[in-house]
């Protein structure tokens, strides 16, 4: 057990990790980024997380989601390249050859159906680049625990604190959460987000880095999704996943601290976040 080492996101540490874009880059120099996500009802969280991901600048924008979702996500998004999977409300068939993507993002609004569990399960076994695993993605990891030997070292997931429990079992205060999160950080060698106020990123080191971003205003139905594309996106543009998990937390953050100051933190939404994630890499 390493020494805990604790930090802060703050906007000069967070300045320090953004990669300013060179005059003579192209798309392909900001990859291509996969988001798997949504099932009948739950298209918006797909549509939600897109639409971060291109806000992040991803090069390359596609979701893969069932067939129900596919004419939503087009008219809601022309930049996204669009894959459908499996059933009319589901995904539930084996995906499509994946290894084009630099970065996948999976879980918002996807549902726990037995059939999806199979397709998300033989996916974890073929990926070597690290993943953002989110939302129904990592309550079927807590499924399936003999997933987490064969994940792509250094993924990341993003729990909010119901569930980081069923991932680890009941914790029963913030200190034991934490404590918990390092273990699992360390034994797996990923990267947990503890999300809510002071977002904690756990990393496989033992570093713990708290976010300074961020209110209550996003305690809201979207604002995970938005965060997972936005992690998913900097993994595409080559951010390793601890730089990506910090600095994508802190813009998160930042973003719904001005959709805020538009909205207020009664009126704002997700959509109003991911719009403000231009003035907040700014
Ligand atoms: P989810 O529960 O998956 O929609 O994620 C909620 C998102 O909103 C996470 O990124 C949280 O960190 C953020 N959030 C929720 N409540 C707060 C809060 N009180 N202060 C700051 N961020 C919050
Ligand atoms: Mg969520």
């Amino acid at each position: 057990q390493t020494e805990t080492s604790w930090f802060y996101t703050d906007a000069a540490a967070a300045r320090a990790l953004l990669q300013p874009r060179t005059r003579f880059s192209h798309k392909g120099n900001f990859g291509r980024a996969l988001l798997i996500a949504g099932s009948y009802g739950k298209i918006g969280a797909a549509v939600l997380s897109a639409h971060a991901c291109l806000r992040a600048g991803a090069g390359l924008t596609s979701a893969l989601i069932p067939q129900c979702g596919y004419k939503i996500m087009q008219t809601a998004l022309p930049e996204v390249m669009v894959m459908t999977a499996g059933s009319n409300k589901k995904i539930v068939s084996d995906f499509p050859p994946l290894g084009a993507y630099d970065a996948i993002g999976v879980g918002p609004g996807l549902g726990k159906d037995f059939k999806t569990a199979k397709a998300l399960g033989g996916l974890i076994e073929k990926m070597i680049s690290p993943m953002v695993i989110d939302a129904d993605a990592i309550n079927l990891t807590a499924e399936n625990q003999a997933w987490l030997a064969k994940l792509p070292r250094q993924s990341i997931f993003t729990p909010h604190p119901k569930e980081f429990e069923r991932l680890v079992g009941p914790v029963a205060n913030d200190y034991e959460r934490l404590a918990r999160a390092k273990e699992f950080a360390q034994r797996y060698q990923c990267v947990i987000v503890l999300k809510g106020a002071y977002t904690a990123v756990v990393l496989w080191n033992g570093e713990v880095h708290f976010n300074t971003t961020g209110n209550p205003g996003m305690a809201k139905g979207g604002s995970g999704d938005a965060l997972t594309g936005i992690l998913t996106a900097l993994l595409a543009q080559e951010y390793d996943s601890a730089t990506a998990a910090k600095l994508g937390v802190y813009l998160h953050g930042a973003a719904g601290d001005l959709a805020a100051q538009h909205n207020g933190m009664i009126a704002m939404t997700a959509t109003d976040l991911i719009e403000q994630l231009g003035h907040a890499f700014e």
